[in-house]
């Protein structure tokens, strides 16, 4: 099979599995608990109008990246370049991996996740499974999944689209734990001390 098109099918299946356990399974669960997922004004207030705008455009680039990559491949060439097999490879292992991790985080935090920022009727802070040693578990998936797919893709568009997750990641992480901390307070601030933001940390220094 060609190589090309073997990387273009990995990019469907991880599409589809984002779609299925990363959308698709938790709004379900989410309407089962009576839980409102589409963006209000409340929620938007919460993110900040910037990071919202950056969430929007990236998501238009993506679908754009989407249509040109998977059914324009005379323009797409515009916009490859030349990677060597083993990056991509590598690309498609750290994408693969971070896909697995994104929807385990999300099952830990069950029905606490949101598209949006949102504190949740009975909300409560999750300090379990990777929540235990960071705080953002899925923003670090979601950096992992676009740079690897960056990589095995070979493509300027998901470099692109990469580059606005990777700046939109620390707005929306400010606003999300200026909400939380404004609902937890100290609970919130006690947790931050002995997680790390975007990476674990393991330093056990008894305060837990
Ligand atoms: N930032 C987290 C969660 C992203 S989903 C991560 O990257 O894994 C966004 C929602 O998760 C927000 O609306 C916020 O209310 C909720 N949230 C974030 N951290 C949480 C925690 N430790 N416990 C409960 N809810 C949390």
């Amino acid at each position: 099979m060609n190589e090309e098109f073997t990387f273009r099918l990995i990019f469907w299946i991880h599409l589809t599995f984002i779609m299925i356990f990363n959308r698709i399974l938790p709004a379900l669960r989410a309407k089962k608990s009576g839980i409102r997922l589409s963006p209000d004004y409340e929620a938007i207030e919460n993110e900040g109008k910037l990071p919202f705008t950056f969430r929007v455009i990236s998501g238009l680039l993506l679908a754009i990246a989407i249509v040109i990559y998977t059914f324009f491949p005379i323009y797409n060439i515009r916009f490859q370049f030349y990677l060597s097999s083993g990056l991509r490879w590598m690309g498609v292992i750290i994408s693969s991996t971070s896909l697995i991790f994104w929807s385990y985080s999300q099952e830990v935090l069950d029905k606490n996740w949101s598209v949006n920022l949102k504190i949740q009727e009975e909300h409560t802070l999750v300090t379990s499974g990777p929540y235990s040693v960071m705080r953002h578990p899925i923003y670090t998936a979601m950096i992992l999944w676009s740079t690897g797919l960056a990589l095995y893709t070979a493509n300027t568009f998901f470099v692109g689209f990469t580059a606005l997750v990777i700046l939109w990641t620390p707005l929306r992480i400010s606003k999300e734990e200026t909400m939380l901390i404004g609902y937890f307070g100290d609970e919130y601030k006690k947790y931050m001390e002995y997680t790390g933001r975007y990476l674990p940390k393991f330093k056990r220094d008894g305060n837990r």
